[in-house]
């Protein structure tokens, strides 16, 4: 190997890119990062929700108690509008201590850049990456600033938005945007969180601190018009379209909207480049599966590049190994969303009873239920 070249070098220092470097630290191998905002940047105001999974990885890396803003989900009530059948998951029949976690997106990456700046390891902030030149024996990446850099593997976790990012193998546009914003209600949500399906589709009610981050999917044309409605008119147009469980909406902060898509670019690498976190797979955020599985896809790299020899990573036997061992979870996790949104997303009356029922015997089929949960929080494996 060359004096001048990098083991690893990961593009993007979102938590994909991070949880990445730190994970390859712990197995003893070497990364840097390249990340385009500059290191005092502000993360914006979206809500992730994590799996009782992602929580493990995050703990192993020593980084989940330095999170601020954490709110455990512990129950979640899953319905669909106008039709019967109601299901319950609760953390204590999975056994875990909660379902999932709310937190910003903001929390997570500044606990990330600490730990990242804990562990020595080197991010280059605001330098973006122009180009990559796959290679037989190395990859080159050039950067916007007229730098070249080699590596003997380049990971690429820029989120899907680099310019020269493969087509996509596999492309759903659902038509659908997702409205975002946070609620607060009469009623206090004590952990629990809903899931309500309708013909529009779905909308998510998540516990964030003491009141709720929404998201509500809708086509583009009805997000767009529901995002500029005023605050009184969207809290009682919320009111309708959910339900009043929780008495009524009182507050929402202001509403952005983000467009829905699946996309998998897969990471079925080759000449030392691969992709994970959401530049290989986008989803739709209805069972919040698409971060999950790319935490999963940082982990699984670092422990592969780890029980390998340092002159082996990257090769193309290594690569083939990854994207074998990780096309089983991001597989399923693809099929798994793009079921629920296409059944669930329409108004065919035989199908609304046939959901119905299916929610029925998840309610009165517990290992089906337990199947289900698990999945949800640890993937294929779960
Ligand atoms: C607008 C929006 C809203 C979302 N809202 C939600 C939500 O409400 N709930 C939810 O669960 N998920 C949401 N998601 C999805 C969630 O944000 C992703 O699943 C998650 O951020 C993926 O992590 P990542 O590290 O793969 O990518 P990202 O978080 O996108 O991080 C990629 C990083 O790479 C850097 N980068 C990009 N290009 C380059 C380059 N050329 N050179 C160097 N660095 C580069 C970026 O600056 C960034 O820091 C949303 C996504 C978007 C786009």
């Amino acid at each position: 190997m060359d004096a001048g070249m990098n083991d690893v070098l990961i593009v993007g220092a979102g938590p994909v890119g991070a949880v990445c470097a730190l994970a390859l630290r712990q197995q003893g191998v070497v990364a840097r990062v390249l990340e385009a905002q500059p290191a005092d940047a502000r993360a914006d105001t979206r809500i992730l929700a994590l799996s009782h999974g992602s929580r493990l990885i995050l703990d192993r890396l020593g980084v989940w108690d330095t999170i601020a803003d954490v709110t455990p989900i512990t129950r979640i009530h899953i319905s669909q509008r106008g039709a019967l059948g109601a299901t319950r998951l609760d953390a204590e029949e999975i056994n875990v201590p909660a379902l999932g976690y709310v937190l910003p997106y903001a929390a997570l990456t500044l606990a990330l850049k600490q730990a990242l700046a804990d562990a020595r390891i080197d991010v280059d902030y605001g330098v973006t990456v122009e180009r990559i030149e796959p290679g037989a024996a190395s990859a080159a990446l050039h950067t916007v600033d007229g730098r070249a850099l080699t590596a003997s593997l380049v990971v690429v976790a820029d989120g899907g938005r680099g310019d020269a990012a493969p087509a996509p193998k596999f492309e759903r546009d659902y038509n659908q945007m997702a409205v975002v914003c946070e609620v607060w209600t009469e009623l206090p949500h004590a952990n629990r969180a809903y899931e309500r399906f309708t013909p529009q589709g779905p909308a998510a009610l998540l516990p964030k601190g003491d009141h709720y981050a929404l998201v509500w999917t809708a086509s583009t044309a009805d997000a767009q018009r529901i995002a500029a409605l005023s605050d009184d008119e969207f809290l009682a147009a919320l009111y309708r379209h959910v339900g009043g469980r929780q008495g009524l909406f009182l507050r929402a902060s202001p509403r952005k909207t983000f467009p829905l898509r699946l996309a998998y670019t897969g990471s079925e690498a080759a000449d030392r480049v691969v992709r994970i976190g959401n530049a290989a797979q986008i989803l739709h955020p209805v069972s919040g599966q698409g971060f999950n599985i790319g935490l999963r896809d940082a982990w699984e790299l670092a422990n592969l590049c780890g029980d390998t020899a340092r002159g082996e990573i990257g090769n193309a036997a290594m690569l083939a190994a990854y994207a074998r061992g990780r096309r089983l979870d991001v597989l399923g996790g693809l099929g798994f969303t793009d079921f629920l949104v296409r059944m669930f997303s329409n108004d065919i009356a035989p199908l609304r009873h046939t959901r119905g029922l299916g929610l029925m015997a998840l309610e009165v089929l517990p290992p089906l239920k337990t199947f289900v949960a698990r999945r949800m929080i640890f993937g294929a494996r779960g």
